[in-house]
């Protein structure tokens, strides 16, 4: 996530709730994208480590714990700049230009009318981001695919050009009788059914047989891989992409939530400014007077409702709307009530960190140390597969 300072009710419902989840269900890397962005504000620098501090609070304080996730800093993994490079060796220009990410810069950006190398590399850096940990998954909103694309390219072409050995197959056979005759029987079955029939049924068994043979190393599991589809070495295994159902919160004017906007609800804020700004909120314009009956479907309220209101009160708003039974006021009532409800347990664990600059550099040192010796593993095996390790 880029280190953007406080975060909102758009962040928590559509990514935070998600991560909230993800933190038990997966091993997840949490990581503070600083170096990404520097792709839009390379002129202030500075202002990184303040948002990044008021951002871990905010991650921490809705429930991220450092206990279940690796949480870091992008840039404290150094391993990262040297995959980059390696990879942009390798990479087309053309993939580049054509990536969204490229193209959604660029229309940011606009303004700003500068193209740099760090943007046109971007969706380079985003790919090393995955590849460096070895991603299996990669958990993304709506449409957003095409970014984990790129790293499945890149990975694909990577693998190619470099996890060939020339002893391939022999290293291969030496890694299937290190797993005991028995998996090696079950193994050899799994890929002729693979090979010969094309079951994908057989070649997913065996993939799950291989990450759970920890006798194997980093390596012979990655040969295993790969011979099971007669390609070569699994150097960077192709990220997936993991769709998650993402709650959308509107704006206070019903447009996308940001920042930059204006119309956003902090998770921090307090409850008198919530109440405040959510009874300034534009209702149907039609609506001029206390007995005009509405439309719900103008209002941005009604799609506030629709995220925070269980059934019965959305009924109760969209009746009262349409007959004039109800005022805007009133409608408003239960919404900033469960906003409230929402945010207050949020507010009170945020004050814990905030007190505590200390323990938010030891949270982020330790998460960066973990993710330093990931990303070193990946290093090693990737220096010795260009014979680079000399
Ligand atoms: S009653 Fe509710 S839904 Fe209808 S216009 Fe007013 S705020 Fe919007």
């Amino acid at each position: 996530m880029y280190p953007s300072g406080r975060l909102h009710l758009g962040h928590y419902r559509g990514v935070l709730q998600n991560w909230l989840k993800l933190q038990h269900e997966y091993e997840c890397l949490f990581f503070v994208a600083d170096w990404h962005a520097l792709t839009r504000s390379y002129e202030t620098p500075r202002e990184l480590a303040k948002s990044t501090r008021e951002m871990l609070i905010d991650w921490l304080a809705v429930g991220i714990q450092p206990g279940s996730a690796t949480l870091f800093m992008q840039s404290r993994v150094p391993q990262l700049a040297e995959l980059h490079l390696l990879l942009s060796m390798l990479t087309p220009l053309s993939w580049l230009k054509r990536s969204p990410g490229f193209k959604d810069h660029q229309l940011q950006l606009k303004e700003q009318d500068l193209l740099t190398y760090g943007m046109l590399g971007y969706p380079l850096l985003q790919s090393a981001d995955i590849l460096l940990y070895r991603a299996g998954l990669v958990s993304v909103g709506g449409g957003q695919d095409a970014h984990v694309e790129i790293a499945r390219d890149v990975a694909k072409r990577f693998n190619h050009l470099y996890g060939r050995e020339p002893d391939f197959e022999a290293m291969a056979e030496l890694a299937i009788a290190r797993m005991g005759r028995k998996l090696a029987t079950l193994y050899r079955k799994l890929r002729q059914a693979y090979m010969e029939q094309g079951d994908n049924e057989a070649l997913q068994t065996a993939r799950a047989l291989l990450e759970d043979q920890y006798n194997l190393s980093i390596a012979d599991r990655e040969r295993l891989l790969g011979y099971l589809e007669g390609a070569g070495r699994v150097l960077l295994p192709e990220p997936q992409v993991l769709r998650e159902d993402t709650i959308t919160v509107p704006g206070l004017d019903g447009e996308r939530m940001s920042a930059s906007a204006g119309n956003v609800i902090e998770l921090r804020e307090s409850p008198e400014s919530i109440s405040e700004k959510l009874m300034r909120m534009p209702t149907d314009p039609a609506r001029c007077r206390r007995n005009d009956p509405g439309d719900p479907a103008r209002c941005p309220v009604w799609q506030w409702h629709q995220v925070y209101s269980e059934g019965s009160v959305c009924e109760w708003a969209q009746e009262g709307c349409r007959s004039a039974a109800i005022g805007c006021v009133d409608c408003k009532r239960p919404l900033i009530d469960s906003v409230i409800e929402e945010l207050s347990p949020v507010r009170e664990r945020a004050r814990e960190y905030e007190g505590d600059p200390d323990l938010l550099r030891a949270i982020l040192s330790e998460g960066s140390e973990r993710a330093r010796d990931e990303a070193q593993q990946t290093m090693i095996e990737i220096h010795n597969a260009l014979g680079m390790d000399f």
